[in-house]
């Protein structure tokens, strides 16, 4: 990797600023599910190893520069105090007199965590004199949040013209190491497994998969209804992008003509109307996509789509998959994507390479008991498609470069 990493730095003694992604759920006052935070803890129990004082910062929520006490990271200083087995000081405030007077009290070996970056406006401007505040805290810089580092902000961007070196903390670099491979270096069959709400957030994704020699691509969830309208089928009032029909027949037209396998559903679950009725149980049904009439809704592949999809995935050497099958936040139509999820969990037993990334395959994953068995579930959602589709990330491009 060209980017200095934190095994560059030189940390004893040292006061280093990591930017982490601490944007966890928080219910009655607790973090509800830990998995960001696990995620960066070989980066902290590195920094605190190294004898380092260590200033965690992060975002929590949208707070939109107020302070907004549902938002405060307080919390998360106590889960991460239970998680690591030592005491996490917590500044009221991430610049100022709060957070000087705590960096100060640092040992070495230390950690504090700032309060929440966004209760302050600037951070999300990348205003250079609030980034120019936090450098102020520190020696170092490392970033090990790679789910902002598709945002150029104070703490993600500007701060590194402030700061002598910046580098990429454990975490951002396992990211970019397995998703760089994914599109640098794909071993093949290389299948992309694609799904979610918008088929315009994922276009770019598609271009570039296909540039990069993709071999399969699968598409579930409500997506695949723009491809299908496209084609001429019938689907309803399944969630359809009209503008985009041309645009994903191009890009179809486009992947088949360099031999790609472009699979769309042959099935889905299907419902009379999105909002149930009052007292009525939601009556589900699975239909192949031409038996759709205009009265219903697509709500999840079906059980024929899984099979045609597990299949694909039978010779893959290496898979991504990014976006739910269905409104799998809903049982019964989880179903398509936990088949998705055991199906690529299969293909990794078989020894190929599973990179899932958006918080909800990755929640699938989870619900289907299978994660421990996926090479590498990423953190980012709007950054691995950003990355995936070629783009430069600001939160990576601001690093250090390695001599
Ligand atoms: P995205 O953020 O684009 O990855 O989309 C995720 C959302 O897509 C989830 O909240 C799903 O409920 C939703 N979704 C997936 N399939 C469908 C569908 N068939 N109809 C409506 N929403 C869907």
């Amino acid at each position: 990797m060209a980017k200095l990493s934190i095994k560059d730095l030189d940390l004893p003694g040292r006061r280093v600023f990591i930017r982490v992604d601490f944007n966890v759920p928080i219910k009655d006052g607790k973090v509800d599910d830990d998995s960001r935070i696990r995620a960066s803890l070989p980066t902290i129990q590195y920094a605190i190893d190294q004898g380092a004082r260590v200033i965690l910062a992060s975002h929590l929520g949208r707070p939109k520069g107020e302070r907004i006490e549902k938002y405060s990271l307080r919390p998360v200083a106590e889960h991460l105090s239970n998680v690591l087995g030592r005491s996490v000081a917590f500044a009221e405030d991430c610049v100022g007199e709060p957070a000087e007077s705590k960096v100060k009290e640092l040992a070495d070996g230390d950690v504090l965590l700032l309060e929440n970056l966004r209760f302050h406006r600037e951070e999300e401007k990348n205003d250079d004199n609030f980034a120019k505040q936090l450098a102020s805290l520190c020696d170092v810089y490392v970033n090990d949040a790679f789910g902002t580092a598709h945002r150029a902000h104070a703490s993600t961007a500007g701060i590194t013209h402030h700061v002598s070196k910046a580098a990429a903390g454990l975490l951002m670099e396992k990211e970019l190491d397995y998703l760089g491979r994914a599109i640098n270096n794909p071993e093949h069959p290389f299948v992309a497994i694609l799904g979610g709400a918008k088929v315009s957030d994922k276009i770019p994704v598609i271009n570039a998969l296909i540039d990069r020699g993709v071999d399969k691509i699968l598409i579930g969830g409500a997506m695949a209804y723009t491809f299908l309208k496209a084609e001429g089928f019938t689907v309803g009032k399944s969630l359809v992008e009209d503008s985009m029909m041309q645009t994903a027949l191009d890009v179809k037209k486009g992947a088949e003509e360099k031999g790609i396998i472009f699979l769309l559903p042959t099935d889905h679950q299907v419902v009379d109307s999105y909002e149930p009725i009052k007292g009525q149980q939601i009556v589900a049904k699975t239909i192949p996509i031409e038996f759709t009439n205009i009265g219903l809704v697509g709500m999840d592949i079906g059980v024929e789509t899984v099979s045609h999809f597990s299949i694909a995935l039978q010779d893959a050497r290496m898979i991504i998959w990014n976006g739910p099958m269905g409104v799998f936040e809903e049982p019964p139509f989880d179903q398509g994507t936990i088949g998705v999820a055991k199906a690529v969990a299969e293909a990794a037993q078989r020894g190929a390479t599973v990179i899932v990334g958006g918080g909800d395959s990755v929640s699938a994953v989870t619900r289907a008991g299978v994660a421990d068995q996926i090479t590498h579930i990423s953190t980012g959602g709007g950054a691995t498609l950003e990355f995936l589709s070629g783009d430069e990330l600001p939160g990576v491009s601001a690093l250090t470069d390695k001599k």
